[in-house]
């Protein structure tokens, strides 16, 4: 029983880090930001991985594919 607790409570860390900070890879030519899976981000050189709220203080517009 004390295992499933503590195997809830990973889950539910997780899950509330999640929710503060959410990676994305931002283009910072186009100023376009995607999300870590979407195709444009695996090609794309000069990509960088931040923040959300970071690509959008830079301006940053989500991806038209992946939605960012
Ligand atoms: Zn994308």
């Amino acid at each position: 029983m004390k295992k499933v607790i503590s195997f809830l409570l990973i889950i539910c860390l997780n899950f509330s880090l999640a929710a503060f900070a959410e990676t994305v890879v931002f283009n910072p030519d186009s100023k376009i930001y995607h999300s870590l899976s979407c195709h444009h981000a695996v090609r794309c050189k000069k990509c960088i991985k931040i923040d959300k709220k970071d690509a959008m203080k830079k301006g940053g517009r989500p991806c038209k594919n992946c939605g960012g």
